[in-house]
């Protein structure tokens, strides 16, 4: 085994983004911790698995990242079977397709829960870790492109997703005197499991039955199917980003949210 480059944790990485993640930091040189939703751990073990036979060290800590004291112990579990924290990558989250009348207050919190507490959580313990430890660290989370442009039928998520660069600006103004970076990746539309009832199997959009209103629908569709980069957006194009922002190269980077999106938003 080669020496350890640090120790990182992604949560929800059963599946989707944080799985190609976590994929991409054990090919990197990292020794990885998995997290994501108890009822995931099938799925955790079979990455595990494969960190494995990367050949480097892997935990799994499940936890429920709304939930304060278990982020907490799924940071020091971490911490305690591997050694360290070195790189947190907030990745979790959840989307709600949902017009502003019909939406609901339970799918409001629920989705600023997962999608912006988790992260403020993982950010918290992870930074309290990286401060002990004096030797700096990497905070990155999951922005959307629906953090920077608004989209119809969704509130909750384009308010939480905003939510995480605001979030990511103030800690990277806070912790940038212990050395530790904080950034947010905003994807485009990426085949995964959260967006196969969005998307066909060639990309092109799909709100038939998600969007009751022809004109949203027709508004989202126009706008996914004039990205200027002509490319179905897989998970393994926002492992690359987090792989970068991760790395010891990536220390003069902060407050920033990239967007990997084919160039849907260029602000
Ligand atoms: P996904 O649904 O495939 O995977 C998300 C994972 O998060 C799941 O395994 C789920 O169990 C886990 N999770 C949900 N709630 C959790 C909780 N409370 N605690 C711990 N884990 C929890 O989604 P994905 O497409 O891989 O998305 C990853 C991230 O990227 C999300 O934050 C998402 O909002 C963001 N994103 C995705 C896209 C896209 O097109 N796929 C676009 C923009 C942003």
């Amino acid at each position: 085994m080669s020496i350890s480059k640090g120790i990182a944790l992604i949560t929800g990485s059963a599946q989707g983004i944080g799985r190609s993640i976590a994929l991409r930091l054990a090919r990197d040189g990292f020794d990885v911790a998995l997290n994501d939703l108890p009822t995931k751990s099938p799925q955790l073990e079979s990455v595990a698995t494969e960190i494995e036979s990367i050949g480097r060290q892997v935990c799994v800590v499940p936890a429920d990242v709304t939930v304060n004291e278990q982020v907490k112990e799924m940071v020091g579990d971490a911490v305690t079977k591997l050694g360290g924290l070195d790189v947190m990558v907030a990745n979790a989250g959840v989307v709600t397709v949902a017009s502003l009348i019909s939406s609901s207050v339970e799918s409001w919190d629920h989705t600023s829960a997962v999608n912006a507490r988790g992260p403020y959580l993982c950010y918290k313990y992870a930074a309290m870790q990286m401060i002990d430890q004096g030797r700096g660290g990497r905070i990155i989370g999951a922005s959307s492109v629906v953090g920077k442009m608004a989209f119809p039928y969704s509130c909750s998520y384009a308010a939480s997703k905003f939510a995480v660069r605001g979030l990511t600006q103030v800690a990277a103004l806070e912790l940038g005197k212990y050395g530790i970076t904080v950034n947010a990746y905003a994807p485009g539309g990426i085949q995964t499991p959260m967006t196969k009832d969005m998307m066909d199997e060639s990309g092109k959009a799909d709100f038939e039955g998600l969007i009751d209103d022809p004109v949203s629908r027709e508004w989202i569709t126009s706008l996914l199917e004039n990205v200027p980069i002509k490319h179905v957006g897989q998970p393994e194009d926002i492992a690359s980003i987090v792989s970068y922002l991760a790395s010891k190269e990536a220390h003069f980077i902060t407050g920033q949210c990239i967007s990997v999106d084919g160039g849907i938003s260029m602000t």
